[in-house]
């Protein structure tokens, strides 16, 4: 532990991850000392020394110093261990494997005709909408050596949860929706076409609300809990529709929903016949009136969810009733 941690280190000099991070300075004489605005505290005056030799820190304005994973810690209100993570992170981004794996997925799916057919049965036909969303199909064939071919090893891939132990793609014949936050692919999502259990995530947060930067700005949204009720209410026209992969909303996505407090959430989960969506959606329903948004239930036709409801026929206008009819607290 204590050399991964040197190593760590040495491989993140102090000085160039604050650069990186947009720390402005000035050298002290040709010495190894910097100086420069203290990014943990507000100052004018420049008290925010580092000695780029010895890779530490130290503010005279907060009195703070130490090494890379200490400004870590302070910086990001992490601790010891989730700096330590966050860092191993920057050093090989996760996120760019994902978003290789999503590309080559996305390749795959015009080259095998089993997923483009199960798009088509969950109703998804708008070939520019499948670009958009970056929909993928895994074959299961060959994400391993691909991915190796730009130099990830063995563990990296099992590590992300891509493959397992024995080497075969996790997501073998499963359509794919890589999930984006802020550009950087942070999850990938893969429902199966086969008999599979239906829903696999890599062991990694979900993220936020799903396409949440071309949502963000819009008073009323739509919520729902599969991709695929998002996909074909996108291909209606219900651009203001975003999905919280599954009915349990993390901490970042209530946050999300609660940025703008005029905003108006329709919920449109599934209507199951075990009444979990049902239930699940009550509870939000509960949750955001209370921090005072304006709510309302989408009450879709018994044992449907938005996918189902658009397959068995429902037009856009059907799906602008429900809304109207929509019920709140
Ligand atoms: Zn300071």
């Amino acid at each position: 532990m204590h050399q991964d941690l040197k190593r760590l280190k040495q491989r993140i000099p102090l000085l160039e991850y604050l650069y990186r991070h947009d720390w402005k300075s000035h050298q002290i004489s040709d010495g190894p000392e910097f100086v420069g605005l203290c990014p943990l505290h507000e100052e004018t005056h420049a008290s925010f020394y580092v000695n780029a030799q010895k890779n530490l820190f130290y503010c005279h304005g907060c009195t703070r110093g130490g090494d890379l994973i200490r400004f870590v810690e302070l910086s990001r209100h992490l601790s010891f261990r989730e700096s330590v993570a966050y860092l191993v992170e920057e050093l090989a981004p996760t996120t760019q494997l994902l978003a290789r794996a999503a590309a080559f997925y996305q390749l795959e799916l015009h080259r095998h005709r089993e997923g483009m057919d199960y798009l088509a049965q969950r109703g998804v036909h708008d070939a520019k909408l499948i670009e958009e969303l970056g929909i993928g199909y895994a074959h299961g064939g060959n994400v391993r050596a691909f991915l190796q071919d730009f130099g990830y090893s063995l563990e990296q891939l099992l590590a992300a949860g891509l493959i397992n132990p024995q080497g075969a793609d996790t997501f073998c014949r499963r359509v794919i929706f890589p999930c984006r936050q802020q550009d950087r692919v942070v999850n990938l999502y893969g429902r199966s076409i086969g008999h599979a259990f239906p829903h696999r995530r890599l062991p990694r947060s979900k993220g936020g609300l799903f396409a949440w930067e071309s949502v963000r700005h819009l008073r009323d949204l739509i919520l729902v809990e599969g991709l695929f009720d998002l996909a074909l209410l996108w291909q209606a026209g219900f651009r203001n529709t975003t999905c919280a992969i599954d009915t349990h909303l993390t901490p970042t996505q209530l946050a999300q929903l609660r940025q703008d407090p005029n905003r108006c959430v329709y919920i449109a989960f599934d209507q199951d016949e075990n009444q979990a969506g049902q239930n699940a959606a009550n509870d939000l329903l509960q949750y955001l009136d209370q921090a005072g948004l304006n709510v309302r239930l989408v009450d879709l036709p018994a044992g449907h969810d938005p996918n189902s409801d658009f397959i068995s026929g429902a037009t856009a206008q059907d799906f602008a009733r429900l809304l109207e009819e929509s019920t709140s607290l």
